[in-house]
């Protein structure tokens, strides 16, 4: 046995990192272990958020939606432009160039706070020890004081679709198409089947989601989810609700037209069963987008008295401690949303925690966001669940279509919705569907972190034209006192 650090991290995500990261600035001598490798074999700390998901997925959604703006919106600003051309190689270049700087960053704030980067394997040993195998397969033990877990998430596989990487993909691979598919097939209509389908519907592909639940996003507000799924609709993803994929095969089929012999391309048969029976739909890529599960392989050896619980998630207490003696979880691999964020304080407030500071991750108080057009993002209950709770409460909506800005950017679709308590005229959710809705749910986060009451927010200024005055009079309708907007 050699090092011995004050703090191991196992996992260089966002919520390792930032564990990582605050256990420098606290001044503890700290180590963060990663084995993330990239389809060409090389290693980049960032995990699945700024590698596979969050950034590259949002560094594509940006590229299609400018093209789909270009090619659909441009002309009603008056601008014309000839004969517009995709250049994948382009886009593709540029989303890898943003990931190898955010994950090269990570290199950077390491090393400035003081981090210890290991690129290997970890395994927690009983007794806080670490067994790091590195890249060339070199084994060493380090001992900490604490160990943070924060070992992710990977995509849940469906038995009978069989992935090969190339037709019937998990959602990394399609977010490094090298070529439009003419059709593509999704499956799961939550937020990354949602995602990936539009940056393909933008590009050009023919896309059908093949969702089980009859419900559309039930996590969202329903009045929320409606209005998205008629956008959604209209944009041409073609989403088919209460429809079970049940196998998927890679299968030859006739190239249209053609009659030479080999004119046949590849393509993928996908069997579902909707009220209507059994249906094989051909797609000539499938992307299988049907939820994550936590991330342990390999991960404990014989002993460390960490426990799972039946989904396969580490259990932790609310300040992420699993039971076992400073040993603590964080992010995708423990319970609550799989969600950077929600990862990111959990992992900042292990490190303070262990500090001897003061900390806490407030659950109820977490944004959600779906990075479609239009954006929709919320924080809070959804009405749904506030009826459910049998708690009185008044709703406020505030539609884009009249707001000022929104119509300058010709963006004036969705709404913004305020749910709040009739009683004490708490904020219990808000909920927006519309431009920038991402962005603007961070006030709404900020005001129910200091638990304001509708009328916190009818009283503060919003500067104007902003799509934030959309808040604003969502809160004001929620009293009927909206200005800009007709009061029902
Ligand atoms: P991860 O990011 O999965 O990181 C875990 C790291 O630990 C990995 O690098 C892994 O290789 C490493 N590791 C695991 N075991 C070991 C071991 N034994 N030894 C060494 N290293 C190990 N979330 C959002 O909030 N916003 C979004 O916009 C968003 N978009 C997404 C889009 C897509 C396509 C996907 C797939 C996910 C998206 N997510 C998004 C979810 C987000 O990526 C995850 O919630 C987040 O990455 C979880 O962080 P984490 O640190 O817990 O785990
Ligand atoms: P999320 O968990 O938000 O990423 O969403 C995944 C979605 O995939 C959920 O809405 C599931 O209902 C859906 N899903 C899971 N299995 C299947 C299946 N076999 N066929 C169609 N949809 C599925």
């Amino acid at each position: 046995m050699s090092e011995i650090y004050d703090v191991i991290v196992i996992g260089a995500g966002p919520a390792g990192y930032p564990a990582a990261i605050r256990a420098g600035q606290n001044k503890l001598k700290v180590a963060c272990v990663d084995e993330w490798q990239n389809f060409d074999g090389t290693y980049a700390f960032g995990g699945t958020c700024l590698n596979a998901g969050c950034i590259p997925s949002k560094a594509l959604l940006e590229s299609s939606e400018l093209f789909q703006r270009a090619k659909e919106e441009f002309s009603v600003h008056g601008i014309k432009i000839g004969d517009l051309k995709l250049d994948l190689a382009a886009m593709q270049k540029r989303r890898a160039s943003i990931v190898k700087t955010m994950t090269g960053g990570i290199t950077a704030l390491f090393k400035a706070n003081g981090v210890v980067g290991i690129q290997g394997h970890g395994r927690l040993l009983p007794g806080n020890r670490v067994l790091v195998t590195g890249k060339d397969g070199a084994e060493k033990t380090l001992a900490a004081k604490h160990v943070v877990l924060a070992s992710g998430s990977v995509p849940i596989r469906l038995k009978n679709v069989p992935h090969d990487g190339k037709f019937i993909v998990d959602s990394w691979n399609a977010l490094e198409f090298d070529a439009v598919p003419a059709r593509l097939g999704v499956i799961g209509a939550g937020v990354i089947g949602l995602e990936l389908g539009s940056v393909w519907r933008r590009l050009g592909s023919e896309v059908t989601v093949i969702e089980a639940l009859d419900t559309f996003l039930p996590i969202a507000d329903q009045t929320i989810a409606k209005e998205a799924l008629r956008h959604f609709k209209k944009q041409g993803l073609d989403i088919k609700l209460g429809a079970k994929v049940s196998s998927a095969k890679v299968a030859n089929a006739k190239v249209e037209g053609a009659t030479a012999a080999g004119a046949h391309a590849t393509a993928v048969d996908v069997v579902y069963t909707d009220a209507q029976g059994e249906h094989t739909l051909q797609v000539d890529k499938l992307v299988v987008a049907v939820g994550r599960k936590p991330f342990t392989a390999g991960l404990l050896a014989e002993g460390t008295g960490v426990s799972l619980d039946d989904r396969g998630f580490i259990k932790v207490d609310d300040h992420c401690r699993t039971g076992v003696a400073n040993v603590w979880a964080v992010g995708d691999v423990v319970r609550g949303p799989m969600l950077a964020h929600k990862g990111k304080e959990e992992g900042v407030m292990v490190a303070d925690l262990i500090a001897g500071h003061f900390a806490e991750v407030n659950y109820k108080v977490i944004p959600s966001v779906i990075y479609t057009q239009p954006e929709i993002a919320w924080v809070g209950q959804t009405e749904e669940g506030v009826k459910a709770s049998g708690r009185a409460y008044k709703v406020g909506t505030f539609p884009f279509a009249a707001s000022g800005r929104a119509r300058a950017m010709e963006a004036a679709q969705g709404m913004a919705k305020i749910v709040s308590a009739q009683d004490d005229d708490e904020v219990l959710g808000i909920h927006v569907i519309g431009p920038m809705a991402g962005e603007l749910i961070g006030e709404a986060v900020l005001a129910m972190e200091y638990s304001a009451s509708t009328e916190d927010i009818q009283r503060t200024m919003h500067a104007h034209p902003t799509l934030s005055e959309a808040i604003h009079e969502a809160a004001l309708a929620v009293d009927k006192k909206a200005i800009d907007s007709i009061n029902r």
